[in-house]
């Protein structure tokens, strides 16, 4: 239970790594609003978690996760009706393969809106209550590719670099309000993500992993539930990398 009493926001909580945190986090003690991209989606994710588990303080919301104005609203609404907001996880997120020559700009901008504007976004609204509350948690979903890039996509691996930034950057800024900022830098993890890849990619990248095989999204979430934890509470700034040393 090393979450007793703490209220969470997980975005990206519908499925893959953010539903697997969502239920460690659930199982630690804490009250959890998952964010999905859809209500529908969001309310489907709480009704199979409440099938495992009746007892379990969860609930969905589907605000426009790069609207800051929507994001005020979401965060306010859970500090008002749960009393505090003590961590929010910014892990929604989506990847590319475009080839540079035939990646349109428009699908660029896409994905630095989602993987670094609603970081920016979410950690805004969520800084300005943890503030005023005395401290707080935020967290960040990287990627090993922030760490040397890939071959094609190059949206991706540049958004999860800017997600390093922002990490570094806002837990220098926001460690006077005694609120921490790490990431979490998972390498090829068993989600839909991942599952829509050819075996002719990811196999060679297998082959390169010391653990000899992918991530479990619960091995992630594991991670992200020592970091919001007090037993990290001298931890800020942190990239920390749970991908069975993929960068070798
Ligand atoms: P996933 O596709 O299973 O889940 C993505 C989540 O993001 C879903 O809950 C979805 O609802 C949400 N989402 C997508 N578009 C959205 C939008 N426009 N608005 C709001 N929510 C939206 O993927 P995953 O593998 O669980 O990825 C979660 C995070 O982990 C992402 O940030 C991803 O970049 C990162 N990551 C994944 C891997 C991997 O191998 N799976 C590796 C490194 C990093």
């Amino acid at each position: 239970m090393l979450l007793r009493g703490k209220v969470a926001v997980v975005t990206g909580g519908t499925r893959g790594i953010g539903l697997a945190i969502v239920k460690k986090y659930l199982a630690h003690g804490a009250t959890v609003v998952l964010c999905g991209s859809r209500l529908e989606t969001a309310e489907k994710a709480v009704a199979q978690i409440k099938a495992e588990n009746p007892d379990a303080k969860v609930e969905g919301i589907a605000p426009d996760l790069q609207n800051a104005e929507e994001m005020e609203k979401a965060l306010g609404a859970v500090r008002d009706k749960y009393g505090r907001l003590d961590i929010l996880v910014n892990n929604a997120g989506i990847s590319a393969r475009e080839s540079l020559y035939d990646y349109k700009p428009e699908d660029f901008e896409k994905i630095i809106s989602l993987n670094v504007t609603s970081v920016f976004v979410g950690s805004q609204a969520a800084a300005r209550i943890m503030k005023e509350q005395g401290g707080g948690v935020i967290l960040n979903t990287s990627s090993m590719v922030s760490i040397y890039g890939q071959p094609s996509g190059c949206g991706y691996p540049t958004s999860k670099f800017a997600v390093n930034g922002m990490t570094k950057s806002l837990a220098r800024e926001l460690g006077k309000d005694n609120i921490r900022v790490n990431a979490v830098a998972p390498g090829v993890t068993n989600t839909d993500m991942v599952k829509v890849l050819p075996p002719e990619l990811i196999k060679p990248i297998v082959s390169q992993i010391p653990l000899g095989r992918v991530g479990e999204p619960e091995e992630v979430a594991d991670a992200f539930v020592f970091l919001a934890s007090d037993m990290a509470s001298y931890i800020t700034g942190e990239i920390l990398s749970v991908d069975g040393c993929g960068r070798s």
